[in-house]
């Protein structure tokens, strides 16, 4: 596994300043358990706020525009991400891509806005339900990702890829370990052909969709599953920190 696993809770479009004590709770755990990098991506409003409540998570967006300014209404700048205190932003969620006709071609665009900004990525890819049926779900995730993963200097550091099936996101139902893992090893192959062989292993690949602390474990234990995406169960600190508390055992097993 690639450094510490890495938890991030992607809240989407939930939360009002009433969750500010759920994000306290998350950063004062994630200080007592040093074994797991902590992250949260409130919405856009609250990032300011948790990022001042934050001392050990990382606070991140769950997206940006690709253009640096201008007149686009509504749409947040990368630069004006980084500004807000977040540290990374989530790009290519399959939420974006179907509800605002997200191309590969503009998450490529926002990767590198995001880069420019300093920012760190986490980067998603995914397969729908009839993609996987038709037996094409290995070449469909390695496209989206020979598309968008950048190829500037260094930036290896700056990603986290995030495999999220997308009949599995939101739904209860989670990939077989058998698949997370032959897709998981699929990309880390192809992290190894583009950064090499000495950054390639380092990239964190996370799985995403429906993890919970009850499936976490099996999960995480899983080769190239360097960590989690979290929806649903990152509203609450309870379950949220139950998914860390796998991870470390996961780590230490
Ligand atoms: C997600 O949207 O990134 C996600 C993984 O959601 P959930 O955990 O609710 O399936």
């Amino acid at each position: 596994m690639a450094e510490r696993p890495y938890i991030v809770g992607n809240w989407k479009m939930n939360g009002t300043r009433a969750m500010l004590p759920e994000a306290r709770a998350i950063d004062r755990a994630a200080q007592r358990n040093m074994k797991v990098e902590v992250a949260i991506a409130p919405p856009f409003t609250l990032i300011h706020a948790v990022h001042r409540e934050a001392e050990q998570i990382g606070v991140g967006a769950q997206d940006c525009s690709c253009d640096p300014d201008g007149a686009h209404t509504g749409d947040i700048s990368a630069t004006m991400v980084a500004d807000s205190g977040a540290k990374f932003v989530i790009l290519g969620h399959s939420e974006r891509r179907s509800a605002h006709n997200e191309t590969d071609a503009m998450v490529a665009a926002k990767v590198r806005s995001a880069l420019d900004a300093g920012l760190r990525i986490i980067l998603c890819c995914g397969e729908s339900e009839a993609t996987r049926d038709k037996g094409e779900a290995e070449s469909f995730v390695l496209n989206q990702l020979r598309t968008s993963l950048p190829e500037t200097d260094n930036a290896a550091e700056k990603v986290t890829v995030a495999y999220e099936p997308i009949w599995a996101i939101g739904t209860g139902k989670t990939a077989s370990l058998e698949d997370i893992e032959a897709m998981h090893g699929a990309i880390r192959a192809l992290l190894v052909e583009t950064y090499g062989e000495e950054a390639g292993p380092a990239v964190r690949i996370l799985y995403g969709g429906s993890v919970k602390p009850e499936n976490a474990r099996e999960i995480l234990s899983l080769s190239n599953v360097d960590g989690a995406l979290v929806g649903g169960a990152s509203l609450s600190a309870e379950s949220f920190l139950g998914i860390a508390v796998a991870a470390s055992e996961a780590e230490e097993a």
